[in-house]
């Protein structure tokens, strides 16, 4: 009889590829990107031009729907889609689980004399009613009070899933209960764009711009890892937690440093082709791909979006990656941790923000007009981080990501800036100008100086910093593989929403006033420039100094989910949401009670989990093989044959090993049945400093044994044949 672990090693070995052939010559991607998208081209064709006009001015500018044009696009929408081969259509939304929602409903409608026709009306694209007391609403819908909506986002075109037996028309839409409340990731994501547009026109229109919308952009890096899926099911730990809870670092791991845009292999190869033309169908613009620096790790890039639209794309780029993933016997694994010792995954957001003429604000103009605009952006995200850098951090706090913050491989907790030497420069000569209008030796005068041509920081050099200016946007490197990146998204937002607010707050009044537009940026810089100072850090962030130096610049370093989350509801943070209509407090509230939620329920299953390998697989390997080596001490004894020392010691620290998982498993199992008293904050706080530690005693005892215990007994596949045999 073999393990399911050996099993699983036959089967991978004989894996063969069934797939389908792509072939790109007979279709150039050229002509696959977007068929499966209701775009701006497909609207333009089937619309009358003046709905047209109706609906592009709601999506570029934001400007609010006329109803009589939803009945319009309905029908459009779905003569369309039933082309494509629809039957059914779906609210697409992203409830608070973090994953994606949908409730598909047939087109058809019965006429009643037996027949049927499809319908779809203006009514079924603007809103749904799903059942909301199903989703985390962390408070805010009750069972008894269950009615949710989903409502149409022109914002985010409406696409076709496809599926060997049909397609589905995907209606991208917003969540919230019927008293308005947001129960989504979307809601808050289209009402922190509304804030930012807002204010940064205000900033734009003092330098005479004709812009009438600004966008967030963005564009997420994605990391992941594929591995065969026969070791996925061999492993209860991936299927449940998403990561290994056992597992002894194997004798090579990514030391050699040979992974890291190594050639792809083969099978992972076609499996990465067949998602991008997906994708590519998607509308999903994708550009990069290579390995990652960890055995069987790889990154997908695509090309920036509108926040929003991007949202919801990285959304359908891990759906995507997953279901394709499958027809290679690969296994997509997201978790931000899924091997302890080689590195996890994380998302780089790419960040800035753009003007609806296609100007990138945070790109260092060649004019000095240009350049004080450019500063004045700038200085908005300096000040932001600097203010509320806490918040950022609340954006990646999940127990996944907790294993990569300040495990030195990710950026550490502590949320600082880096900007580049030669920005660097420029920052400090503005701060020492002070308020002086003139040009002086070395510092910079707004409005009259130019800027050197800034490079664009090289790839990894910055690696350890969270939040790194690289050339003409922002990287957030904190967040987590897994997580929605609507979460950060709205963060960004708003908090740069609120230093352009306060900024053109300031500068408004003073030209009111019939100051000078460029004296007053000249005054006004130095002064958040020194303000924001203590977040701009250059260097390795991996060090202890920096830890050191971070602490007595009063910057927070929280380690750990539950310290971080409390941030969400401070005073200072329920206030920023407040006035810029992103969150009710009832909203931040409840947002808080479902991460708490989230991160409990995460180590709680993690703990049974734990429990349930160590007892029912590992204890019983182990004994198995304790019994063979004391059979065979025995039998050496009564061949009359010295025992060697060496096989008694083996069996000694068998037998104490064996003890000790077995004494952390009743310690673990204790820990999990105790309750603790308090809020949920109090029980996210058990789950971290009494949870956590019990778990990882069992697994050093575990692992630890996968190192004693014969090969042909081991029951989970390894890391070493997880990572290495592809
Ligand atoms: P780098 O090598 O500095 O990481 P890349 O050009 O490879 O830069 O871009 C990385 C990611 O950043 C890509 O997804 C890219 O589309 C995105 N990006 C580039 N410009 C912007 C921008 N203005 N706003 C948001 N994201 C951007
Ligand atoms: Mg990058």
């Amino acid at each position: 009889m073999s393990t399911a672990r050996e099993a699983a090693v036959d089967a991978v070995t004989a894996w063969k590829s069934t797939g389908t052939r792509i072939n790109f010559q007979e279709t150039p991607v050229g002509d696959l990107f977007g068929v499966n998208v209701f775009s701006d081209s497909v609207m333009k064709d089937r619309l009358p031009s003046a709905i047209y006009k109706a609906i592009r001015e709601t999506i570029k500018l934001g400007k609010p729907l006329d109803p009589s044009v939803a009945d319009s696009v309905a029908e459009a929408m779905k003569t369309w889609a039933i082309e494509k081969g629809a039957t059914h259509y779906t609210h697409w939304f992203q409830p608070m689980t973090g994953l994606t929602a949908e409730k598909h409903d047939s087109f058809l409608a019965p006429t009643g004399d037996g027949k049927a026709v499809a319908e779809f009306s203006g009514g079924e694209l603007i809103r749904g009613e799903p059942d909301a007391s199903s989703f985390p609403s962390g408070g805010i819908r009750a069972t008894f009070e269950a009615r949710g909506y989903t409502a149409w986002d022109p914002t985010s075109p409406a696409f076709i899933l496809e599926n060997p037996n049909g397609t589905t028309l995907c209606i991208p839409t917003a969540f919230c209960s019927w008293t308005g409340e947001a129960l989504d990731k979307k809601t808050p994501v289209l009402r922190s764009m509304e804030a930012l547009s807002k204010h940064a026109l205000r900033i734009l229109k003092l330098f005479g711009s004709k812009a009438e919308h600004v966008y967030a952009t963005c564009g997420p890096e994605q990391e992941y890892f594929l591995i065969d899926k026969n070791f996925y099911f061999a492993r209860p730990d991936l299927i449940n937690a998403g990561r290994t809870l056992f597992g002894a670092k194997p004798p090579k791991g990514q030391e050699m440093e040979d992974h890291y845009f190594g050639s792809i292999p083969e099978r992972i190869l076609a499996c990465m082709l067949e998602t991008e033309m997906e994708l590519c169908k998607l509308g999903v613009p994708v550009k990069t791909r290579h390995n990652e620096v960890a055995p069987a790790q790889y990154e997908i890039a695509p090309i920036f979006e509108n926040a929003n639209v991007a949202t919801d794309h990285n959304m359908l780029l891990m759906e995507t990656m997953k279901r394709i993933a499958d027809r290679y016997g690969l296994q997509l694994l997201l978790h931000e941790k899924p091997f302890a010792g080689v590195n996890g995954s994380g998302k780089h957001l790419n960040w800035s923000m753009s003007d609806d003429l296609g100007n990138n604000l945070l790109k260092p103009g060649a004019t000095p007009h240009d350049n004080a605009q450019f500063l004045v952006f700038l200085a908005a995200v300096l000040h932001a981080v600097a203010n509320y850098g806490e918040l950022l951090r609340v954006s990646v706090a999940t127990a996944a990501n907790d294993h990569r913050l300040g495990a030195n491989e990710a950026p550490p907790a502590i949320i600082s800036v880096f900007l580049g030497d030669m920005l660097q420069d420029i920052v400090e000569q503005i701060e020492k100008g002070g308020a002086k209008s003139t040009k002086q030796g070395g510092t910079m005068t707004i409005g009259v100086s130019v800027l050197p041509p800034l490079p664009k920081d090289a790839g990894d050099r910055n690696r350890t910093s969270p939040f790194a200016f690289t050339g003409n946007k922002f990287e957030f490197r904190a967040v987590g593989s897994s997580q929605s990146i609507g979460g950060p998204n709205v963060v960004m937002n708003t908090i740069v929403a609120d230093s352009m607010c306060n900024i053109a707050d300031k500068l408004e009044a003073a030209v009111k006033a019939g100051k000078d537009l460029n004296s007053e940026i000249q005054a006004l810089l130095p002064k958040l420039i020194a303000e924001s100072k203590k977040v701009i850090f250059n260097g390795d962030g991996y060090t202890e100094a920096w830890h050191a130096e971070a602490a007595k610049r009063g910057l927070p370093n929280k380690k750990s989910t539950t310290d971080s989350l409390p941030d969400l509801i401070s005073p200072k943070s329920i206030a920023l949401f407040g006035k810029h209509g992103v969150f009710t407090e009832r909203e931040v509230h409840s947002r808080y009670e479902i991460l708490l939620e989230n991160y409990k329920k995460t180590i709680a299953i993690e703990a049974l989990l734990t429990y349930q390998i160590g007892q029912r697989q590992i204890v019983p390997a182990a004994l198995r093989y304790q019994a063979e080596v004391a059979q065979s001490v025995s039998n050496l004894k009564g061949a009359g044959v010295t025992v060697p020392k060496t096989q008694t010691a083996l069996l000694n620290e068998l037998t104490s090993t064996i003890e000790a998982l077995q004494g952390a498993l009743d310690n673990l199992s204790e820990v999990s049945d105790h309750h603790a008293e308090g809020d949920s904050l109090a029980h996210a706080k058990y789950s971290h400093e009494k949870v956590i530690p019990a778990m990882t005693a069992v697994r050093a005892a575990g692992d630890k044994l996968e190192g004693l215990v014969a090969a042909d007994l081991w029951p989970l596949p390894t890391y070493q044949e997880m990572l290495f045999i592809k």
